[in-house]
Parts: C-alpha cells; structure tokens; sequence
C-alpha cells in the first residue's frame, strides 16, 4: 500500500474507470485507485443474458430497504458496469435544460463513450437490429407503431419506439473497464489495487486529507469517490461528512405488467431489454424479453413482465445509515399523481399484451395480463449530492475541501433514459475539465 498519491480514486466502476484513466493521461500526477471488489469480470459473467447480481455473487453487494427490496450493486472491476442490463442510452436534449455545459460539449462527452451517430465509441455500443431482436421486442415495437408513435432513431432519444443502444461486444456486455483496459497499460503513474475498501475518510478541520483502508491512512492532494449513489453515501455517512439521515436520494419507480407466455413459449432471450417506448409525460415503458428468473439466479420465477417507469418522478426517497443497520434506504412515496399516471400506462400495457399482436406470444386462458400492485425499483438511484447543491459543477463537495463525487450521486436532475450513459458523460466531462 503507498503512502500516498496526488489523487485517490475510490472505485471502479462506471464513473470511477473513466476519472482514473482520464486523470492518469498526465504521467506526472499519480493516481491510486481503490476498488473494493475484486478484478475483471469473467467472460461468462458479460453475457447480455446474464445479471451477476443474485445474493452470493462475487460481483455484487446487496444493500436493503425498507420497502423490502433487495439493492444489487456491481463490485469489482468495473462496478456496476460489469453486471447491468446493458442499455446505454442518452438522456433527451430536454433533460439538460437548466445544466450550466455547453450542449456541445455534453454531446462531445457523450460521442466519446457512444461513438455519436455510428455507434463505437470506447463503450463499443451498437443499436439492436431488426435480425437481433426478440419476438417479444418485435411485437412491442409493432404496437406502438400501430398506436401512432413513430420511430426515435439516432444517438439522442425522443418521444417514440426508442430501439435500445447497448454497450457490447457481440453478446457480451463491454463494461466501463473494458473501454480502458487498453489505454491504462503501462502507465507507472497510476496504481490500481483491488479487495481494497475505504472505510473512511481523515479530515484535518475542513479538509480531507487521506482515507483510511484496513489499518492504512493514505494520504492525497484530492480525494474523488466514484464508489456509485449508495457507497459513496455510505462512505460520507460513515466519516461524518454528511448528516447521517435522511440523505435525499432519487430513483424510476417501476410497475410490472406480468403475462403468461404462450405454449411453446418464445424462445430465450439473448439480452434483456432491447426495445423501449418514451412518452411524452416522462414514462419509459420497458419490454424485458422474458421473466427475470431467466436472467439473475436465484430469482424467484413469476412470468415474463414489461416495465412501466416514471423517469420524472415528483418524490425523493432518502438514505439513513447508523452503525448497528449499516446503510438503509427509503425508496419514498410514489404521489397520487405519479400512481396515476402509472396507472394509465400499465392500463395501456394490459391492453397491448391483450391485443393481437402480442395473440400468439400470451396464454389468455388464464384471464390474461396482470397489474402488478407493488411500484419497485430500477436499480438506478442517484441524485444524493446534486451539482449546483451539494457540489459545484465539478463535482466539488461543498462542506469540505479536498473532496469531489463523480458517480451517480451528483446527476442533478432526473432524465429520460437510464442513467448509465449519462453518469460516465457526467465523469468524463469533469474529469476532462479537472485533467
Ligand atoms: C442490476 C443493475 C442493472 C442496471 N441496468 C442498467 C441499464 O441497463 N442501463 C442503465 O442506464 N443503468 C443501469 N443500471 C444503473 C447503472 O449501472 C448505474 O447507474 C451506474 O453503473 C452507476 O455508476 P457509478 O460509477 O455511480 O457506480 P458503480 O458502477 O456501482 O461503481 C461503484 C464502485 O465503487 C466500489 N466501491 C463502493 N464502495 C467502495 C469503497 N468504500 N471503497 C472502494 N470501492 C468502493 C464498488 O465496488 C463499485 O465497483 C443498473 C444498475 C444495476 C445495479
């Protein structure tokens, strides 16, 4: 273990691959990078098909709530990355309303990871197509058309039938430390030591000035967490930065509409969601291609569903943390407002899976789709230290000096789409800003 570094990074994920490369580029400052899992993915583990994140995984950490949900989060190289649904799509132009960037340059970042209008980019990421997707995809996309919505095309989603950008190679999920395996070898500067956790942070009056792993204090000009919304809020908690309560925090709170699949059923999918229909009131209606037992183990089977989410949501929840529960969180209330609105769509959903072109995919025998009573998660908190609240626009916390968050705790506001693509534009853009 160093003594110390001019930079720590704390985290390997999403986030924290992208700050540790770009901030690495210049040889003379030296970056230690400290992740709390292990190293890369396995093979077998990117499978499109495949969420390592079932209890026990090597690759995931479980954190509860009080809804009595289970919260996954990747762990190890490449964070949560490494085990995610692989949809990597840009927020709306609408979503930056508001944001301080220059369009351009949030478009730049984007282009970087998703390669802009061809695809690539270091993310590698490529749109479904049409001989790619699954019948269920297929159907979903047939209905909305038949409902009047046109296509969304391009590298900046809209209202419409959003085919889905996946970051991948071939079937395999390319994770945030694949896009810079490459680029980081060979670099002296920059020291990556995984199974380290930081437990926490030194501060001598307002400023950090080391963090702590084991018995070790390490000490640093800058301390960046990228350890993502829960660890980072953890982190903060546990060293005393931020209130130990009611941390706000921000989540898509999802209705399942669930059906009985048709005999023989579809064949298995090879990625979970390839197809999602945007609204223009802040729904995302997801098709996932099967039931989610296919997918994580250990889940138990209830159906194939699709997703009904409300990406604007009016509530936060919040994040308390103690020493005897460790880390909790709230997912909040769902307002009136937002029930009903989820109530209209998934409505609209019943009707879709009931209709004729969803006929030979659902066995109607049994009465047909079901509502799903309970509003869950998607796995996608963030928003606990927002730019321009918490932190500066750089990520800058503003109770203490020496400290920035990039992860997906400062994503200031909600947006269209999953946060994956935006929480490492939001990384890129500072870290090539603070380089
Ligand atoms: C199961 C699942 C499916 C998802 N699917 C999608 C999707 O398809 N599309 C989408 O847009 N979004 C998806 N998301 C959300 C998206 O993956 C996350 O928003 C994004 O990866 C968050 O990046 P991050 O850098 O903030 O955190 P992470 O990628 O989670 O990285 C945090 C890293 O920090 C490490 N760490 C934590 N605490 C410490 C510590 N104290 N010391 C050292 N290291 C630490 C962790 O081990 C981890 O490697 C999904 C999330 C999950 C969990």
């Amino acid at each position: 273990m160093p003594g110390g570094a001019d930079v720590i990074v704390v985290g390997a994920g999403s986030s924290g691959c992208v700050v540790a490369e770009r901030l690495s580029r210049d040889p003379a400052r030296r970056v230690l990078w400290l992740e709390a899992g292990g190293d890369k993915a396995a093979a077998t583990e990117l499978r499109l098909d495949r969420l390592p994140v079932e209890a026990g995984s090597q690759r995931a950490v479980h954190y509860p709530s009080r809804q009595g949900f289970d919260l996954p989060r990747g762990r190890g190289l490449g964070g949560s990355s490494a085990v995610n649904g692989g949809y990597f799509m840009r927020w709306h132009k609408s979503d930056f309303a508001g944001w301080p960037w220059p369009q351009q340059e949030i478009a730049a970042a984007y282009d970087r990871l998703d390669g802009g209008e061809a695809g690539g980019g270091s993310m590698h990421v490529a749109a479904f197509a049409d001989d790619e997707l699954h019948e269920y995809a297929r159907a979903f996309e047939n209905h909305w058309h038949d409902q009047g919505f046109g296509d969304s095309t391009g590298p900046w989603p809209d209202v419409g039938v959003v085919r889905v950008r996946s970051n991948r190679d071939g079937w395999l999920r390319r994770s945030a430390a694949e896009s810079i395996a490459q680029r980081i070898e060979g670099r002296k500067n920059l020291q990556l030591l995984t199974d380290s956790e930081v437990i926490g942070l030194r501060r001598s009056g307002d400023r950090i000035t080391a963090v702590v792993v084991g018995e070790q204090v390490i000490a640093a000009d800058e301390v960046i967490l990228c350890a993502g919304t829960l660890g980072t809020a953890q982190l903060l908690a546990r060293s005393g930065i931020v209130g130990a309560q009611s941390i706000g925090v921000w989540e898509h709170r999802e209705v399942l509409v669930r059906f009985t699949p048709a005999t023989p059923p579809a064949p298995a999918a090879r990625a979970l969601l390839q197809s999602v229909l945007h609204t223009d009131d802040g729904i995302e209606i997801r098709c996932y291609n099967g039931d989610f037992a296919d997918f994580i183990s250990g889940v138990p089977a209830t159906g194939p569903a699709m997703g009904v989410a409300l990406m604007h949501t009016g509530e936060p929840g919040s994040i308390a943390w103690d020493l005897t529960s460790g880390l909790v969180v709230d997912l909040g209330e769902v307002s009136r407002s937002d029930r009903e609105k989820l109530a209209v769509w998934a409505e609209r959903v019943r009707e879709m899976l009931d209709g004729p072109r969803f006929a030979a995919l659902v066995e109607r025998s049994g009465g047909g789709a079901v509502i799903d009573s309970v509003v869950r998660t998607s796995q996608h908190a963030w928003g606990t230290l927002p730019m321009g609240v918490d932190t500066d626009w750089l990520g800058r916390v503003t109770a203490v000096s020496g400290l920035r968050v990039l992860d997906a705790s400062i994503l200031p506001t909600a947006g269209s789409s999953g946060p994956h693509a935006t929480v490492m534009m939001v990384a890129s853009y500072i870290a090539d800003q603070i380089a």
